[in-house]
């Protein structure tokens, strides 16, 4: 007898159909197409997030993203714009039209972020902070939940399970890259983990290539795999100067790369109906 699920509101089995994220007026995580969203790692100026939002505008995206609150390996690294930063953010989302994605990396930051931003994410390194997950619960707004680099998918799908428990039902999932014994990349991007919780919940995933590889030249092929697995939607890091950028660099895509990526992106769109029958 097949064993019983220990997650229960993030469940397919229980629901029974794939849920649709509502974000902001004709914007949806979830059902038709990849939604797609971009932005730098870190919002640096509001001149650097304002060409960023009017670049990938101009090409498609759909979210608009962006770090004010950065989680860095190193204490001495660049550590975000903070509240200024989300002051831009907010700005070059209303200027571009693009609902805004941002992390929220301390529970103090939890209503400045929420008044601020569209979604709110949270980076892998804080998926198992259970405390920041049982407040999460308790927004309305929706939360992007990125997969901790050393997760099972069932211990992703209990992490989600806290936010979905608190009250708050508009849950997105995000592969981002596990930890593995390879070096050639940044993270191992786990392709197996989409269709394996795509059969599992009814809660979108998304899957972000900049944080796997580690490498733009990889962001391509790692956004088609992820479409062809199932993915409802893309995080692309994208950057106005990529060499310039103070987090990041060398995983983002030029505004250039990116637009190329959009158009390839979107011819995969009649395609990705085979993937539904
Ligand atoms: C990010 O999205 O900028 C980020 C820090 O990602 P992750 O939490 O996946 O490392
Ligand atoms: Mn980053």
């Amino acid at each position: 007898m097949e064993s019983r699920e220990p997650y229960v509101l993030a469940s397919l089995k229980i629901k029974g159909s794939a849920s649709i994220v509502p974000i902001a007026p004709g914007v949806t995580i979830g059902g038709s197409g990849p939604t797609i969203i971009a932005g730098p790692c870190s919002i640096e100026s509001y001149e650097q997030i304002c060409t960023t939002a009017q670049c990938v505008k101009k090409s498609g995206a759909h979210i608009l993203r962006g770090g004010a609150y950065k989680p860095r390996t190193s204490p001495y690294s660049f550590q975000g714009t903070g509240r200024e930063g989300l002051k831009w953010l907010k700005m070059a989302g209303e200027e571009s039209g693009l609902p805004i994605i941002t992390e929220i990396l301390d529970q103090d930051d939890l209503s400045v972020v929420c008044d601020h931003a569209d979604i709110v994410q949270v980076g892998a390194r804080n998926c198992q902070n259970y405390a920041m997950l049982k407040k999460l619960g308790k927004i309305r707004k929706p939360v992007v939940l990125k997969r901790g680099m050393m997760m099972t998918v069932e211990e992703l799908l209990l992490a989600a399970e806290y936010i979905l428990s608190g009250g708050n039902r508009n849950v997105i999932l995000c592969e981002r890259g596990i930890r593995t014994f390879e070096t050639g990349t940044r993270n191992t991007l786990d392709i197996s983990a989409v269709p394996l919780l795509k059969q599992k919940t009814h809660l979108p995933v998304i899957v972000d290539p900049s944080h796997a590889a580690g490498n733009w030249k990889l962001i391509e092929p790692l956004s088609f795999a992820a479409i062809a697995a199932g993915a409802d939607g893309l995080m692309i890091e994208v950057h106005p100067e990529p060499e310039k950028a103070r987090c990041d660099g060398e995983q983002s895509l030029t505004p250039a790369r990116f637009d190329r990526l959009m158009n390839r992106v979107k011819q995969m769109g009649n395609w990705r109906l085979c993937l539904t029958v």
